[in-house]
């Protein structure tokens, strides 16, 4: 590379890691979400790309004066909506060290670092959540794709015809009311189709049932079709529930069915000792998804997946043309062959800087204290005549809302999320809403949890003022 380009580097990206530190140490002051209507980024850059180039200091500058204002901070503390996802430092640095390197994973040959630090990584985060050794690892980029091949592969198990002529028409995939939509969307993708994914229901703490997973199945093999696969979710999306993982392990057994289980969020939750019992039965399943994006502190993206059956995955999905034929080697694994994608970013470098900066204790004792900020939460809520609590807190979540309307709700949503202090996501349970806030960003302390209460205080007083006599 010319003496220009790395010269121009060294003073920019000397700015940059400088503007970085700024921004992680201040981050607190930034409003969560930006105060924008959709369009106004748009407008306010150029219809059209430069003709000549421009130095990195105007780019660097407009970067902070144009992007930033338009940024949601999910770096922020008051980042409680959905599931967190931090930044943490040692992953923004391997970041930038990964696009230094700009190497690809294709195959072993085309960069033998790419795949020996995911099969070591995955490797190490396989004892932290205490799997068996036999469970092959390899990252994508989401927990919708991992997901994706957890269910091409129980295909593959079923219908090994499907391959060369496609589906057969009448597989189908049970999951549960709870489950995340990308399973459905997986099976929309799969040629499985929406009306064979079975939503099984769910108890009153909202986990699968599994005598009514049982009847769903035998209702389909009594109606002649084909069922192949189930998807457990430990931890859900709304509110972190934990579906009986050994009870359905027991069904997949007996109507021989691929058990994928999605714990996207919670995976990373059996890291702390106490709650390693969230993954009771897991160790059964054919595949399994982990985010590193969600609960390891890891930015955008980062999906372990998991199977203890690669042979069948690679049978789905080994297809080598010419030009990538493999090295003859043994040891030389080619991770091309377990999945669609052919390039593959270094996303290991950030899980290994990640598991060396912050060690297991490390992980341990954040996760451990985001749970019990969460409990507190759950406390005080508890403690108001003016709340329901509106689901158990198994871990990270607490799902509530103020007994008047959906209405007052949504109010009280918009009001706190307005302060810019905190951004609170919502969910509907039993057909009603309820605020839903999710602890897990590195940043998050117990005063930012303290906040976002008493935000949601205030602005029930608001909501009450708004309609006298509503409750
Ligand atoms: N599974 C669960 C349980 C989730 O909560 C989510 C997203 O929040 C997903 C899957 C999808 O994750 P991704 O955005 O990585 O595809």
């Amino acid at each position: 590379m010319s003496t220009k380009y790395v010269d121009d580097f060294r003073t920019a990206a000397r700015r940059a890691v400088d503007w970085v530190a700024d921004y992680l140490e201040n981050v607190r002051d930034y409003p969560v979400t930006p105060r924008m209507n959709a369009g106004d980024l748009v407008d306010r850059l150029p219809k059209s790309a430069p003709d000549t180039g421009e130095p990195f200091k105007q780019i660097l500058k407009d970067f902070e004066k144009v992007i930033v204002p338009s940024v949601v901070h999910w770096n922020h503390p008051g980042f409680m909506a959905y599931f967190a996802c931090t930044g943490s430092t040692p992953a923004i640095i391997a970041e930038m060290l990964a696009a230094a390197l700009n190497t690809n994973g294709i195959h072993w040959k085309t960069s033998p670092a790419v795949t020996e630090l995911e099969q070591v990584t995955l490797a190490w985060l396989r004892q932290w959540l205490g799997l068996p050794d036999s469970f092959f690892g390899e990252i994508f980029d989401t927990a919708s794709v991992s997901s994706l091949h957890g269910i091409a592969a129980a295909r593959e198990m079923a219908d090994p015809d499907a391959r060369e002529n496609g589906s057969r028409p009448n597989l189908t995939l049970y999951t549960s009311e709870q489950a995340h939509s990308s399973i459905e969307k997986d099976a929309i993708a799969l040629g499985i189709g929406r009306c064979n994914v079975r939503k099984i229901p769910v108890d009153a703490e909202f986990r699968m049932i599994p005598g009514a997973l049982v009847k769903a199945i035998q209702r389909d093999l009594d109606a002649g079709k084909r069922p192949f696969c189930v998807v457990a979710t430990v931890g859900t999306t709304s509110t972190t529930s934990i579906d009986p993982v050994p009870a359905i392990a027991d069904i997949a057994d007996q109507y021989a069915l691929w058990l994928h289980v999605d714990a996207a969020y919670a995976g990373a939750a059996v890291v702390v000792p106490e709650l390693r019992r969230i993954f009771d039965g897991v160790e059964r399943a054919h595949s399994l998804v982990v985010n590193a994006h969600k609960w390891l502190f890891s930015p955008m993206d980062l999906s372990v997946f998991y199977t203890r059956r690669p042979d069948i995955l690679r049978r789905a999905f080994s297809l080598v043309p010419e030009y990538l034929t493999p090295v003859d080697d043994t040891r030389a694994v080619n991770l091309m062959d377990y999945g669609v994608p052919l390039g593959r970013r270094f996303r290991a470098l950030k899980l290994w800087f990640i598991m060396r900066y912050f060690g297991r204790e490390g992980i341990c004792t954040l996760i451990r204290s985001q749970v019990a900020m969460a409990k507190k939460l759950a406390g005080w809520v508890d403690a108001d005549p003016r709340f329901e609590r509106m689901a158990p807190v198994p871990l990270s979540v607490v799902c509530f809302r103020y007994k008047g309307t959906d209405e007052q709700n949504q109010a009280i949503l918009d009001a706190v999320n307005a302060s810019g202090k905190v951004f609170l996501s919502h969910t509907v349970l039993n057909g009603k809403l309820a605020l839903r806030v999710a602890i897990g960003n590195l940043g998050t302390a117990r005063e930012d949890v303290e906040q976002a209460w008493e935000l949601v205080r205030l602005a029930t007083m608001a909501a009450e003022a708004w309609r006298p006599g509503s409750l």
